[in-house]
């Protein structure tokens, strides 16, 4: 079972969509890059929704005791909060919103991927502080991504 805030599935669906099914461990220590490689491995492996600190941010430089204390790149999107951790869970509970999913909700990576094909829709609104070229280059890969994830 692997504990994952829903908009870090939806990122790794997207960069799997761009290409990446190799990706390499981070400056930050997170394990974006071993969680990727397991949900790629077992397209059924049992997920945890976690809206908090999750798998990946466990071993990350910046989990301080289950708080995320990083700052976002806010030049392109002013109106976004600086602190990871706030603009995290407003990612999170939108797509939570978007999706019909609830904290500590257990899916298989296979029946969250379903959702995002069948309730994902028009993204811009849950990406709504940034640009919306930006947001549609990311709709793009995205859907690239699911369409390969169910093969
Ligand atoms: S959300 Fe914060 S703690 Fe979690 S992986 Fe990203 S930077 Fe690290």
């Amino acid at each position: 079972m692997i504990s994952i805030k829903p908009h870090h599935f939806v990122d790794i669906l997207t960069a799997f969509g761009d290409g990446c099914t190799d990706p390499k461990p981070h400056p930050y220590g997170h394990a974006v890059h071993s969680v990727t490689k397991e949900i790629l491995a077992n397209h059924y492996v049992s997920l945890r929704m976690e809206f908090g600190a999750d798998d990946i941010c466990l071993p990350c430089c910046h989990n301080v005791n289950g708080l995320c204390d990083d700052t976002i790149d806010v030049s392109f999107r002013p109106k976004a909060p600086k602190s990871k951790r706030e603009y995290n869970l407003l990612m999170d509970q939108r797509w939570a919103e978007r999706l019909g999913i609830q904290q500590d909700d257990i899916l298989t990576a296979h029946e969250f991927c379903l959702r995002v094909r069948d309730r994902a829709g028009d993204i811009s609104d849950i990406y709504r502080e940034t640009p919306v070229d930006r947001t549609a280059e990311r709709q793009k890969k995205l859907q690239l991504g699911v369409t390969k994830f169910l093969g």
